[in-house]
């Protein structure tokens, strides 16, 4: 039976990035026959472009149709001035929340052949392998009310509101536990349960539900502990859990640890495995259309969707291995580059993960 993946490549590097990683897809789905069917869809600002809106109706009802999405980047200068309701970003939000998307995972590896550029010490981040478990639909960044009023002073006040309901804290506990489960058993909870009644409830739960899973040792941390402790002492963690704000920095201070961000895929999992995966990175308008951006977050997505939503494992850790197989052969991209490594570019990085898969089969 086929299966449809949807591809959304945005903006800035998007399109650069997606080339690499759908060239690499389709040679996989022809060699293997894996039966995918692949289609199209603008979104951010490029779908602003277009049409006047981050998000069509036609590219919402596509995704909804589709059993996976492979995204790659929005937003960047060109749309900031643009009405909040209508910037890039609110496009993938919307899609995040209509596909009930609450549920995202982000690893934070290091690779053996990487670990010279990580700005921490080799002996602090070397064998790094964190999972970071981020609620990803609800909390502040869609709580009402929100918004910038006038007070009766005259002064303005902006607002948004942090809310959590219970169902919404257990299912996306359950994940971490179950995420848990099949790796070390260890779940760190991130809140900030002495300030924050939202957490102290996000708290309360994850404790109770704890009770279900009595393998795993489960910790709390407020945040800003946890922030020290990720630059500190980074290989204490295993899966972390936090809520939609919290999740949103302290990943990106994960990825940090490991040298780049081009390095990092993630997922967001609906409650039937259906997702939508994209590279932890932005559109990177610094760099975007020069072709020296690194492509591997977005193929290790791919990988990423090829096992937990297409049900492919095997052609998964195949395009893993490649990828390790290229950073062997001393190609590197800019972001991580260091002496004595071959600097290569976008297409280039892609060509090199292709030709290791050529020589693989
Ligand atoms: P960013 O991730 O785009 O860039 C941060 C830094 O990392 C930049 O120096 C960039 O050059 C570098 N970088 C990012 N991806 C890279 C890659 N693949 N290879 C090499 N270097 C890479 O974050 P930002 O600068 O804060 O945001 C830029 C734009 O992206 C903004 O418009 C922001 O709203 C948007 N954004 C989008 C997403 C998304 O699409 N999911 C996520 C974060 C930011």
């Amino acid at each position: 039976m086929s299966k449809k993946v949807l591809i959304m490549a945005g903006d800035g590097i998007g399109p650069e990035i997606m080339e690499q990683a759908e060239k690499v897809l389709r040679f996989l789905n022809e060699e293997e026959s894996l039966g995918l069917e692949f289609e199209h869809a603008l979104v951010g600002g490029a779908s602003i472009d277009a049409a006047g809106v981050p998000l069509t109706e036609d590219a919402l009802n596509l995704a909804r149709a589709s059993d996976a999405i492979l995204f790659g980047s929005i937003g960047g200068p060109k749309w900031e001035s643009l009405d909040i309701s209508i910037r890039p970003e609110k496009g993938l939000l919307r899609l995040r929340s209509e596909m009930d998307l609450f549920g995202n995972l982000r690893p934070a590896m290091l690779y053996p052949q990487l670990a010279d550029a990580s700005s921490l010490k080799p002996e602090l981040v070397a064998g790094l392998d964190i999972l970071i478990v981020r609620e990803l639909t609800g909390g502040i960044y869609f709580g009402q009310p929100r918004g910038i009023r006038t007070l009766d002073n005259g002064e303005r006040q902006g607002f948004n509101t942090y809310v959590y309901s219970e169902s919404e804290i257990i299912r996306i506990g359950r994940l971490a536990f179950e995420t848990a489960m099949k790796r070390n058993k260890k779940l760190c909870s991130v809140d900030k349960a002495n300030v924050l009644e939202v957490t102290e409830l996000w708290r309360e739960i994850m404790t109770d539900l704890g009770k279900q899973y009595p393998e795993v040792e489960l910790s709390h941390m407020y945040v800003d502990n946890a922030a020290m402790q990720l630059i500190r002492a980074p290989k204490q963690f295993d899966v972390m859990v936090t809520g939609n704000m919290f999740g949103d920095i302290l990943s990106d201070a994960a990825a940090m640890l490991t040298g780049s961000i081009g390095m990092l895929p993630s997922a967001s999992l609906d409650a039937n495995s259906k997702g939508m995966y994209e590279p932890c990175h932005g559109s990177a308008p610094d760099i975007a259309g020069q072709g020296m951006a690194n492509p591997l977050a977005t193929i290790l997505s791919a990988a990423m969707m090829l096992r937990y939503s297409l049900g492919y494992g095997a052609t998964a850790d195949r395009l893993e291995a490649a990828v390790s197989a290229v950073l062997d052969q001393g190609y590197r991209t800019a972001d991580i580059y260091t002496d004595g490594t071959e600097k290569v570019g976008t297409a280039q990085m892609g060509e090199a993960v292709l030709n290791v898969l050529k020589s693989s089969n």
